[in-house]
């Protein structure tokens, strides 16, 4: 086993390159301060990679990744180490020793850095457990993240197009005995989204949104679930769904609809859920490496206040539900913050 010794005490150590990490580590290393990035993946782009389009702007992710990607290829300062992971922390002289593992070339590398910036990002929560809407026994019922990788491979029109599809938003979230309490807050959008795109696909398809409140709030976010609505034909229906069952083939979503206080019941060949995001499970470990507190949850919770003596930031879906844009303001805070530590600390 090989092992590579970094050594200036300026390095800011990225752990995470989804657009959080990467935008600290781009705005850091524009500075001229040496940053090492490691991601766990083999390749760098967090969720950039598996989503199909973005909200609000309908815009393709992987056209971001590729001008975030050229900033970081460009800039001399960054080095970014893929398929590794922080596997030990100590702190020396007021600066960490992290250890870091290679899964493919299982390479050991010990990392001397003044700062740490945690954008490990955000996962989906297993809904399984809602056996009402037969997640991982129906193979009609999907998450919205599969549905956006369904979407990339171009798979949704087939020889059997499906000419009716239902989503059903919060599912794990905003429940207290179930799931968990808190708003997802990035749903509702990505709801929209994807009901618009089904539209786009399949113009006469009857697409159904069953939500129990629409949380959109942001510039441009209320016209863009507007649009869906009114120009794209997507049925909203406020009520949540009691149970998708199989029949002949389809699959029957039923549900009471609160507004009208009637029972609903529409069959449907694709139904597409909205899981409670959650963090990766691995984030728990990493913030008692780096003394970073979690909530309940196991979201990364510390006090982000500027006059705080911190050198652990975080950035993005670690701390909770974001939207893109959002986690790459979040990751350049962070690397701002971290810029003003280490030049204040080397300052004469
Ligand atoms: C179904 C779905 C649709 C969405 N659609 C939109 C949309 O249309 N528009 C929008 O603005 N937002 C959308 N989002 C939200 C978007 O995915 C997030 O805003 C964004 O991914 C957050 O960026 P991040 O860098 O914090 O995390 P991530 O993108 O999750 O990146 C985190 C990175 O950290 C790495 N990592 C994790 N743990 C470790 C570790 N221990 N060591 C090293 N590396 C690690 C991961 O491999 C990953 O590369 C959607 C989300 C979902 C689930
Ligand atoms: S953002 Fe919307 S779909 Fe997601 S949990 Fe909140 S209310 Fe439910």
């Amino acid at each position: 086993m090989k092992s590579v010794m970094y050594d200036k005490t300026d390095t800011v150590l990225v752990v995470g390159g989804g657009p959080a990490g990467l935008s600290a580590a781009l705005i850091m290393g524009e500075t001229g301060l040496p940053v090492v990035l490691v991601e766990r993946d083999r390749i760098l782009g967090g969720m950039l990679n598996r989503l199909f389009r973005r909200y609000p702007k309908g815009d393709n992710p992987r056209d971001l990744l590729n001008s975030l990607h050229h900033l970081l290829e460009v800039n001399p300062q960054i080095t970014v180490l893929t398929e590794t992971t922080v596997s030990a922390v100590t702190t020396q002289r007021g600066n960490f020793q992290v250890m870091t593992q290679n899964s493919g070339d299982r390479i050991t590398r010990e990392i001397e850095a003044g700062a740490v910036i945690l954008a490990t990002g955000l996962t989906l929560m297993d809904v399984s457990i809602y056996g009402e809407y037969g997640y991982g026994i129906y193979p009609g019922v999907i998450t919205s993240l599969e549905f956006e990788e369904r979407l990339q491979e171009e798979s949704l029109k087939t020889d059997r197009n499906p000419s009716a599809v239902a989503f059903i938003s919060c599912v794990g979230s905003r429940d207290r005995s179930r799931g968990n309490p808190y708003c997802s807050k990035i749903c509702c959008m990505y709801t929209a989204k994807q009901a618009g795109l089904v539209r786009d696909l399949l113009p006469d398809a009857r697409i159904y949104v069953f939500y129990i409140d629409c949380r959109i709030c942001g510039k441009g976010y209320e016209e863009f679930v507007r649009d869906v609505i009114e120009r794209k034909h997507v049925r909203y229906v406020r009520g949540r769904p009691a149970k998708v069952l199989p029949e002949n083939g389809r699959l029957i979503v039923r549900a009471e609809d609160t507004l009208m206080g009637i029972p609903v019941e529409v069959a449907v060949d694709l139904v597409i859920l909205a899981p409670a995001v959650v963090p990766h499970p691995e984030t728990q470990e990493l913030a008692q490496s780096f003394n970073v507190g979690t909530d309940v949850y196991g979201f990364l919770d510390h006090d982000q206040f500027p006059s705080a003596p911190r050198r652990v930031f975080t950035a993005g879906g670690c701390r909770y539900a974001v939207g893109i844009d959002e986690a790459i303001e979040q990751g350049m805070a962070a690397g701002g913050r971290a810029i003003a530590l280490i030049r204040g600390k080397v300052r004469p």
